[in-house]
């Protein structure tokens, strides 16, 4: 055949989000399988972006993003990690944390290079630097008492290692990086060029009064690192993707070299309604409940599966609950993620499609309206039923 692509990716298919999702909508099952809120956004955010709209903003924002916005993203650094980032040369926005990352991995990464990365990882990361040429290096995040395994990561991080990626609080485990960690690795990295890129898009959302772990928070990480977040994830509008990365000057050039050829500039008025909305009062007090909606949000999913086989140990951050059904079925969680979908209505992401070995765990997103928690427990609980339990 003529004009047969030879594949960059030849054993990448479409991601296991993007087919729950459409797996849910053909079965009208619930969907907790893809991360995003059916929570509605902040209504001031949503005025805010229907006003930038009639204002007439509908041309390209700056290619680093909106001045103002990124001023915001400086200050919530300062407040938050007491990190000192300067907005012109420092920060950028992007087409959501997926796209920086993504440029980051292309503009740092050489042919050859290794990156270290702990799994199971979202699933982003892995193709990024098989683009890039680099080499990964996977570590298992978790130790056998499924505490972050220190030792594991550090052994893997000798001088040669060009860059590793971190991501807290973590997808898919909702487990968070323990105090004390990042100083830890920043020690074992002195003396070498080892780069450090840290997913925090969940960065806010701890539960259980947990501290909120940021690179940005550790002086000689921030000196080597890129951090990520995404508004996405913070005010529930996953569909705007629109997200930030900050590091140093040095790092953040090479990233606006991709960055302003794979994106450029994005979402203009989106732009415009997030930094008017986020330093109004109705804006500081949605981030300040936000750890608390969702550890709420949380318990009152777990809350449904009591008395019950599905065994969970409850998520320390970010909005996802993995469920271990060990109990309840044996075997291949993608079997069951698909089926339960259409005997159960009730979607959900297998834990081996971020790259582990099949085991019976699923993924579940919790930022959902109480009322879709209360059904996707129902759910759960009869799945445990008609499986003899
Ligand atoms: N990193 C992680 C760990 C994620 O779960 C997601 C999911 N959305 C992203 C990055 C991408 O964020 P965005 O939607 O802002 O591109
Ligand atoms: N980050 C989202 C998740 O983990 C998915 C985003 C996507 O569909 N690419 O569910």
């Amino acid at each position: 055949m003529e004009g047969k692509p030879i594949s960059k990716l030849p054993d990448l298919g479409t991601t296991i989000f993007t087919e729950m999702t459409a797996l849910a909508n053909r079965h009208g099952a619930l969907n907790l399988a893809q991360g995003f809120p059916d929570i509605p956004p902040p209504e001031g955010l949503v005025e805010a972006a229907i006003s930038a709209l009639q204002e007439g903003i509908h041309q390209y924002a700056p290619m680093a993003g909106r001045p103002d916005l990124r001023a915001w993203i400086c200050s919530h650094y300062s407040q938050r990690h007491k990190a000192v980032y300067d907005a012109e040369s420092e920060c950028t926005i992007g087409a959501g944390a997926s796209s920086l990352i993504f440029a980051a991995i292309q503009a740092l990464v050489h042919p050859g290079d290794q990156v270290v990365v702990q799994s199971p990882a979202y699933d982003l990361y892995g193709p990024a630097v098989q683009l890039a040429g680099g080499q990964l290096v996977e570590v298992p995040l978790l130790d056998a008492s499924g505490n972050w395994d220190l030792d594991g990561l550090l052994g893997a991080c000798h001088a040669g290692v060009r860059m590793v990626i971190l991501n807290t609080p973590h997808n898919p485990t909702g487990t968070t990086c323990p105090t004390g960690f990042m100083d830890a690795l920043a020690q074992h990295l002195e003396g070498s060029d080892t780069l450090v890129l840290s997913d925090e898009v969940y960065g806010p959302m701890v539960h259980d009064g947990r501290k909120e772990v940021s690179l940005a928070a550790c002086p000689s990480l921030r000196n080597r690192g890129l951090a990520f977040g995404s508004f996405g994830k913070l005010l529930q509008v996953t569909g705007w993707k629109i997200g930030w990365a900050v590091g140093p000057a040095a790092l953040t050039a090479e990233l606006r070299k991709v960055h302003q050829y794979d994106v450029f500039s994005t979402g203009a008025p989106l732009q415009a309604a997030l930094a008017h909305f986020l330093p109004t009062k109705e804006g500081v007090a949605h981030l300040d409940g936000l750890a608390s909606m969702y550890q709420a949000k949380r318990d009152r999913l777990l809350a449904g599966l009591a008395g019950t086989p599905w065994r969970f140990t409850p998520a320390q951050g970010g909005f996802f609950q993995v469920l271990d059904a060990r109990d309840i079925v044996p075997g291949d969680d993608g079997h069951w993620a698909r089926t339960w979908t259409r005997t159960h209505g009730l979607a959900t992401i297998p834990l081996s499609a971020f790259c582990t070995p099949p085991t019976p765990q699923v993924r579940l997103c919790f930022a959902k309206e109480d009322a879709t928690l209360d059904a996707a427990a129902a759910c759960l609980r009869d799945i445990a039923t008609d499986h003899g339990n």
